[in-house]
């Protein structure tokens, strides 16, 4: 897993967003570093009987605005400088969503596929009792991320309950619908992506119908997001999975890819045999060569560190929506932003998920369940104020997108430290 941005470029992106915004180096301190940074060993029986212990983190980031919220990974390479980063993140993009809370994320280094469910479980299970004191509703709700799911939030919630004597869905978010997950969170991160870009295209002079899109990525985001901007009329001419990637001037029908996908568990040239590619035309492409086609949108939805200096030149999108956390460097930024392309930073672009999750808390704290219709209005009504706040600080100061989002997301959370003296 290539690691996303250091934590001292986030740390840098703070600060020269303080010096903007003219805030008082005290608050740059403390939002230079974590609140808390939990790492306890968790010890599990093996089905064979021995028993093995895991490296378990959880990293709290700044709760001024309300409690704690980032998801929890699985994975051989996580490590704490990571999470650090991660939860950082979290709380600079719950702040440009305005949701009332801060940055958190866990992890645990591990191979999941290595273990059996139960073991799995046995696990997931540990975590909570590790952390059991410091999260909870009103301190710090962890979600899914990298290999964990909504059966693993249900055996964390299930823990989580037995521990504090009482059911407590608002504990975990990203959990199944019958426990009390949200309607809309499946597609809800590429549905909060498509309001901006909609929002973008207006203020840029492009339409749909002319808007050529290439989506790096063809997992949760990547797909849904294709999807979407498909079903509202803009044209997908690129699409990648970790496997290979095609390019189809012509325009190509995402779920048509995803069904043949599904079922012969191939994509790129081999998914055409047979299907919808012996009506298109298409051609398969390296990596590389998908980034740098020509298109009017790129869309980076798979992993981090993408565009680099190495291609950023190459780049022939107006626009990129980053869908992947941190899928370009901070070398690239400044190139891109000379050229003249605008970028929606991830904290922005992708903040339709941590929005979903919340609207979850929200419904569990209320004992509530909102229509599928109801989540994607307010998911919409979010997306569209804070995009719209963020497009006129860039024009106002004169800055890209990325600074105007963090100048309005770091002015939020020390407006609340602030008023919390
Ligand atoms: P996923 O595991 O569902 O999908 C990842 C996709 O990327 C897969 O299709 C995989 O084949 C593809 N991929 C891997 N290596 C590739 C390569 N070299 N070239 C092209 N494609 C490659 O993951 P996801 O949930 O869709 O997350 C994607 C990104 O979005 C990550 O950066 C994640 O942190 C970010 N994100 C996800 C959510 C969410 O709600 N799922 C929310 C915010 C941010």
């Amino acid at each position: 897993m290539a690691k996303i941005h250091s934590f001292d470029n986030v740390v840098k992106k703070i600060q020269e967003t303080a010096r903007r915004l003219k805030i008082d180096s005290s608050f740059v301190e403390k939002l230079s570093k974590p609140d808390a940074t939990l790492e306890r060993p968790i010890t599990i029986t093996l089905d064979s009987g021995a028993s093995k212990t895991f490296n378990g983190f959880r990293v709290q980031f700044n709760n001024a605005r309300g409690p704690y919220k980032g998801g929890i990974r699985f994975h051989p390479e996580a490590d704490l400088d990571e999470v650090k980063t991660l939860a950082c993140l979290m709380a600079v993009k719950c702040a440009a969503a305005d949701i009332p809370m801060g940055g958190g994320k866990g992890g645990i280094t591990v191979n999941p596929k290595e273990l059996s469910e139960a073991e799995l479980e046995r696990l997931s299970r540990g975590w909570v009792q590790s952390f059991f004191n410091e999260i909870g509703p009103e301190k710090d709700v962890p979600a899914p991320d990298v290999n964990t799911t909504p059966k693993i939030m249900s055996w964390m919630v299930a823990e989580y309950s037995k521990l504090a004597g009482k059911n407590s869905p608002a504990a975990f978010t990203g959990k199944p619908l019958d426990i009390g997950g949200s309607l809309g969170r499946e597609y809800s991160t590429a549905q909060g992506g498509f309001f901006v870009l909609r929002e973008l295209l207006k203020k840029t002079g492009l339409t749909p119908a002319k808007t050529r899109v290439i989506v790096q990525g063809f997992g949760n985001v990547g797909y849904h997001t294709a999807r979407i901007l498909h079903e509202n009329g803009y044209t997908i001419v690129g699409l990648s999975d970790s496997k290979g990637a095609i390019l189809v001037p012509g325009g190509v029908d995402p779920r048509h890819v995803m069904e043949h996908k599904k079922a012969s568990g191939k994509l790129a040239g081999v998914y055409c045999k047979g299907s919808v590619c012996e009506e298109i035309e298409y051609h398969q492409v390296s990596n590389e060569e998908l980034l740098e086609a020509d298109c009017d949108v790129l869309i980076p939805a798979a992993l981090e560190n993408q565009i680099t200096d190495k291609n950023a030149s190459q780049i022939k999108a107006k626009i990129i929506l980053e869908m992947a956390n941190g899928p370009i460097t901070p070398e690239a930024d400044s190139v891109l932003f000379k050229k003249g392309i605008y970028i929606v930073p991830d904290v922005l672009a992708n903040a339709g998920g941590v929005t979903v999750s919340y609207f979850e808390w929200r419904q569990n704290l209320d004992n509530e369940r909102w229509t599928e219709e109801v989540v994607n209005t307010k998911l919409e009504e979010k997306m569209v104020k804070q995009f719209n706040t963020i497009w006129a600080i860039s024009m106002a100061e004169k800055i890209d997108l990325r600074s105007a989002t963090y100048m309005l997301s770091i002015g939020r959370i020390v407006d609340a430290m602030k008023n919390q003296k």
